[in-house]
């Protein structure tokens, strides 16, 4: 299981979304768009967990959203001291 950011900086706030990599949403990367490009926003991955898929949309200047098809947040991985 692989794990995709979405950044798009044309909705208003500038979101962050975090995807699963087999989510209809974001296709591996090439997304609703048909062209990939940087003009709407940008893909950050594959990543292996989902922290580390979180550390790195925390890492934008966007809010993070988890997306609400894949529910990538279920795998969130606790790690206990
Ligand atoms: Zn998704």
């Amino acid at each position: 299981m692989k794990f995709i950011i979405c950044e798009n900086w044309i909705v208003v706030g500038y979101k962050v979304w975090i995807h699963l990599s087999e989510c209809g949403f974001c296709k591996d990367g090439k997304g609703i768009h048909p062209v990939s490009s940087t003009r709407n926003g940008r893909w950050h991955g594959p990543l292996s967990t989902y922290n580390e898929a979180f550390d790195e949309a925390i890492s934008t200047s966007g809010h993070v959203s988890q997306c609400r098809f894949c529910n990538p947040h279920v795998n969130l991985i606790i790690e206990l001291m």
